[in-house]
């Protein structure tokens, strides 16, 4: 079993569940967080903290976001190199500085904020 990411973290991102993660098991993919499958030790203590409930155990995944269970578990299938997740302090920090990752990420997927 594992938890996943789905689609309300798009244009959210605030990085709250990293936080209390014990294994640090979210990383950055481009358009949201995504959890290792094979790090997450299915603890839910992530789930509360997410303020649009994007996160859930792997078997209680809404039908309409079947596929971020793929989603969430391919790039590590893959072997791809995703960064590991920044603290919530961090990305904010970083969302502060003109011209950065974080900074447009925001505008690229949620203009309005
Ligand atoms: S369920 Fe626990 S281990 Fe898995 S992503 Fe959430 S906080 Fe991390
Ligand atoms: S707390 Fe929710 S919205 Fe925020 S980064 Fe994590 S999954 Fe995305």
């Amino acid at each position: 079993m594992t938890y996943v990411v789905a689609e309300p973290c798009i244009g959210v991102k605030d990085h709250a569940c990293m936080n209390v993660c014990p294994v640090d098991c979210f990383y950055e993919a481009e358009d949201q967080l995504v959890i290792n499958p094979d790090e997450c030790i299915d603890c839910g203590a992530c789930v509360p903290e997410c303020p649009v409930e994007a996160i859930f155990p792997e078997e209680d995944l809404p039908e309409k976001w079947a596929s971020y269970t793929e989603k969430n578990a391919r790039p590590f299938q893959e072997g791809q190199e995703l960064p590991t997740a920044p603290y919530r302090e961090e990305w904010e920090a970083e969302r502060a500085k003109p011209g950065s990752t974080a900074a447009g990420y925001y505008e690229k997927y949620s203009p309005l904020t």
